[in-house]
C-alpha cells in the first residue's frame, strides 16, 4: 500500500483510501489513529480480491462491516464516541444512530 499526503481532498474527508492507494489531508499527518482506520480499508482491499471496490460504494451491509473495522482500529482510549458519532454521519450512509454506530465499532474491539 502507499501512503499520500495530499491537499486534494474535500475539506470534510480527513481520510480516503482506494484500492491500495491511501490518501491523507496533510493536516492530519501523524494522526495515528486515522492511518489505522485507512489501512484497515486497504486491508479490506487485498483481502477481498478487489470487490472491496465494488461492494463498498453498493452494499450498506458491507459498508456497515468495513467501517465498523476501521472505526475500531482507530479507537485509543475514550474517544469512541467522537468515532460514533463521525461514522454515524449521512456521508457514511449507513442510516444508523450514534448508539449504533458505538455498538457495531465495540464488536470488533
Ligand atoms: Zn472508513
Amino acid at each position: 500500500m502507499i501512503v499520500i499526503y495530499t491537499n486534494i481532498l474535500p475539506e470534510r474527508k480527513a481520510g480516503l483510501t482506494i484500492g491500495p492507494v491511501i490518501l491523507i489531508q496533510r493536516r492530519y499527518k501523524g494522526d495515528a489513529g486515522l492511518l489505522a482506520h485507512e489501512k484497515e480499508h486497504a486491508r479490506q482491499f487485498w483481502a477481498s480480491f478487489g470487490l472491496h471496490l465494488i461492494l463498498y460504494p453498493l452494499s450498506r451491509r458491507y459498508r456497515l462491516w468495513a467501517e465498523s473495522r476501521a472505526f475500531a482500529k482507530q479507537v485509543n482510549g475514550s474517544n469512541i464516541d467522537d468515532l460514533a458519532e463521525k461514522m454515524a454521519r449521512d456521508s457514511y450512509r449507513l442510516g444508523i444512530t450514534k448508539t449504533d454506530a458505538r455498538k457495531h465499532i465495540e464488536r470488533w474491539l
